[in-house]
């Protein structure tokens, strides 16, 4: 009988460790898969982005329409040297030069080409709603827009748009922001010209597999105004018609706060005292966040050279203006 129960206490001594060894086993394989994945999705993120398009004969392929390897014969649309088409397994299909090492302009220069390519042969592209300063209401709808002619990289008023749609006198300068977003001094060139620029980021949909096309043209949540000359016209008459209400610095109750009164949309009442029932606002619980806001004036004080901020002076407000009505729509191009 002892002998029995002595068989039974090592089997189940052997059984134990065997199962523990097993599950480490598993949970040290799955961690490391785990890893591993981290890893393969963190270097997806980080990776520079892919050439998704070659030059053959004149045209701009994607990778998913030629033969794999050297035998796809396109060349880089930048500097012209021969492209290999990469379809592995472990990345998305791209294009790489044969020879190795980097081209700065490859990417660039082919996304403006395709881009170019396809408003050619489409001459429509939708464009997004336009708003005033912090409205959620639109002053006009995201709408397609016809236009007949493109040119690409022309001199203009001293810029050199990406790209420009013309239909008869109307322009739509368009920029395709495919390494950088648009520099400040061409933005502050563009308000001087006072025509309507867009800026596309082509560069979240340029790997989209045959996505390209359509959300280039169709798109809407790549695209945002970089300056619109109807929104800017109605932003500066409200500028000139706001009004500059004072900031009183309040101490109650052992807090500094800001208020500003006689806020014309009574974000909040005076409950009691000789100002009872009239409105005012709370600077950094109302004002900041308010859509009728358009800045907050500060005294300024020389700190090290340097003009700092310091108290909260007025508030430049257009509560007391109705909402702007949207102007008659024209189409800008
Ligand atoms: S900015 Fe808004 S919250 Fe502040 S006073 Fe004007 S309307 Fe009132
Ligand atoms: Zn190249």
């Amino acid at each position: 009988m002892l002998l029995l129960l002595g068989i039974i206490f090592i089997f189940l001594l052997f059984h134990t460790r065997n199962t523990r060894n097993t599950r480490n086993t598993r949970n040290t394989r799955n961690t490391r898969n785990t890893r591993n994945t981290r890893n393969t999705r963190n270097t997806r993120n980080t990776m520079p982005p892919q050439l998704p398009f070659g030059l053959r004969d004149g045209r701009l392929l994607r990778v998913e329409e030629v033969a794999r390897g050297l035998s796809c014969g396109c060349v880089c649309p930048a500097c012209r040297e021969p492209l290999v088409a990469k379809k592995g397994a472990r990345h998305a299909p791209h294009f790489a030069h044969h020879r190795g090492g980097s081209c700065a302009h490859a990417l660039e220069t082919a996304l403006h080409l395709r881009a170019k390519e396809i408003l050619e042969q489409a001459r429509r592209i939708a464009v997004p709603q336009v708003c005033l300063h912090r409205q959620q209401q639109p002053l006009f709808p995201a709408q397609l827009i016809r236009f007949d002619n493109v040119r690409v990289e022309q001199h203009f008023g001293g810029i050199v748009p990406d790209l420009l749609l013309e239909a008869g006198s109307r322009r739509l300068l368009l920029e395709i922001a495919a390494t950088h977003p648009a520099p400040e001094k061409k933005l502050k060139r563009l308000q001087q010209l006072g025509l309507p620029a867009l800026e596309i980021d082509v560069l979240h949909i340029a790997n989209v597999p045959s996505g390209f096309d359509s959300d280039l043209i169709h798109g809407l949540a790549h695209k945002r105004w970089l300056f619109h000359p109807k929104k800017q016209g109605v932003e500066y008459r409200l500028r000139r018609e706001a009004a500059a209400r004072p900031v009183r610095h309040r101490y109650f109750k052992g807090r500094h706060s800001f208020i500003v009164p006689g806020c014309p949309l009574y974000k909040r009442r005076w409950q009691s005292g000789f100002r009872k029932g009239q409105g005012y606002a709370s600077l950094w619980q109302d004002c900041l966040y308010c859509s009728r806001c358009l800045e907050i004036i500060y005294k300024l004080e020389t700190v090290g050279y340097r003009a700092t901020p310091q108290e909260p002076r007025q508030v430049l407000c257009w509560g007391h203006l109705p909402l702007p009505q949207a102007p008659e729509w024209v189409s800008t191009v």
